[in-house]
């Protein structure tokens, strides 16, 4: 094969993709925003529609970003609490069960009154974290870190532990709810997750941190509610699946995560791009020109979109895809010329909704000297009018890897 091999950027805008919202007079944010940036890679490449597990099912932004990279997600999925812990830098063992869990706030009969403890975040979670690290239940050794803003992670490590448990998590009700063995085997896990509830929200209610908070009238974060129980995932290794070296470029623990479960190193990037609305794009954009320095592969998630989208705020989401569109342009004046580019979405999150939906989403592939096919806009109709037509998120890498030169013939 005469070309050379090329790098791959893939670039996720988590949960960007939307359907017709009515403060935007029925379009979507990514219709009714001007993205030339964006649009310039579907003009100079190629379009289509992705379904990131399959049509009409409904992705987490943990099993969309399995399936993106290439992996079978109901093969290899574990729960979220694991992706999560690893995501927030804990290292956790084959053994482990571990929760993903928030903050909130909840009165003295464990009525949540606010999920989120008012969007409480770094470092007050940081402190409270601390204060409830290393409390132990009937042997079982429970540790607690704080993740990415009201969001924290429960890992129990000791013998005869199993993920098989109920959510604590009340969904639409108001009481938070007991842990319950799901399997006989897993008796001991739900005593222990109880256990440590009645023991964290002692310890936190008359935390500092939260007296202080209700001082100024904020909610204050008296308890954690973990739910997405999960053991330790085993999944080969991303580099050895395609003999490529590869990174994220990603603010929100659970992509790292993901990322770092399928073995993809972890890009190092300044607090500022944490992954919430106000995320430094243009840094992370630099992180992402400097990681192709380095790395043949490259994934990016931009988390914005998403949170626009779970706060049902489509005014909010436009604007966010209007900063991602100028942080692409910034990008696209510096990229490396042996470039393959991936634009896409992890799944939707209609702003209707306030939760993903199991639409389709936008795909672009760009790279130096491909067919350009009449798709010109990066939207949920403009790219269905490319030639990619309707793929899997599991065929995106394929694509890559034949568009980068790095596939080897099937046959002779
Ligand atoms: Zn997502
Ligand atoms: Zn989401």
């Amino acid at each position: 094969m005469s070309e050379s091999k090329k790098r791959i950027l893939l670039m996720v805008l988590d949960g960007a993709g939307d359907r017709a919202c009515p403060e935007l007079r029925g379009l979507t944010p990514l219709q009714h925003v001007r993205t030339p940036n964006l649009d310039w890679f579907v003009e100079h490449g190629i379009a289509g529609l992705c379904d990131p597990i399959s049509p009409g099912v409904r992705a987490g932004s943990d099993t969309a970003h399995l399936s993106i990279l290439g992996y079978d997600a109901r093969a290899v999925y574990t729960g979220r609490g694991p992706f999560e812990a690893i995501g927030a830098g804990v290292d956790i063992q084959p053994g482990d069960v571990a929760f993903r869990c928030n903050f909130a706030t909840v009165n003295s009969d464990m009525e949540i009154l606010d999920r989120r403890a008012g969007r409480i975040r770094e470092p007050e979670t940081e402190q409270l974290a601390e204060a409830l690290d290393g409390i132990e239940i009937d042997g079982i050794e429970c540790s607690v870190h704080a993740g990415t803003e009201h969001r924290a992670v429960l890992v129990l490590r000791g013998d005869g532990l199993s993920p098989d448990v109920t959510d604590c998590d009340p969904g639409e009700d108001s009481h938070l709810l007991r842990c319950e063995p799901l399997t006989e085997e897993a008796q001991l896990t739900a005593d222990v997750v109880n256990g440590f509830l009645d023991e964290a929200y002692e310890r936190l209610r008359s935390h500092t941190v939260n007296r202080k908070r209700s001082a100024a009238g904020l909610p204050p974060a008296n308890i954690l509610v973990p739910r997405g129980a999960g053991g330790y995932p085993d999944i080969e290794s991303f580099q050895e699946k395609y003999g490529i070296s590869a990174t994220c470029v990603a603010g929100v623990g659970l992509v790292k995560g993901i990322c770092k479960v399928c073995g993809l190193d972890v890009y190092p990037l300044p607090p500022v791009c944490d992954g919430g609305m106000d995320s430094d794009l243009i840094m992370k954009m630099e992180g992402v020109l400097e990681a192709l320095e380095e790395y043949d592969f490259v994934l990016m998630n931009i988390k914005a979109p998403d949170v626009a989208g779970h706060d049902g705020d489509a005014k909010a989401k436009s604007e966010v895809i209007k900063r991602i569109d100028a942080a692409v342009g910034f990008f696209r004046s510096r990229m490396p010329e042996d470039l393959v580019v991936v634009i896409t979405c992890d799944h939707c999150t209609p702003c209707s909704l306030q939760d993903h939906s199991g639409d389709p989403v936008p795909i672009a592939f760009y790279t130096q000297g491909m067919i350009w096919d009449d798709a010109g806009e990066f939207s949920e109709t403009g790219c269905s009018r490319g030639m990619v037509g309707r793929i899997r998120a599991t065929d995106i890498i394929p694509i890559c890897m034949d568009l980068a030169n790095r596939t080897s013939k099937f046959g002779s």
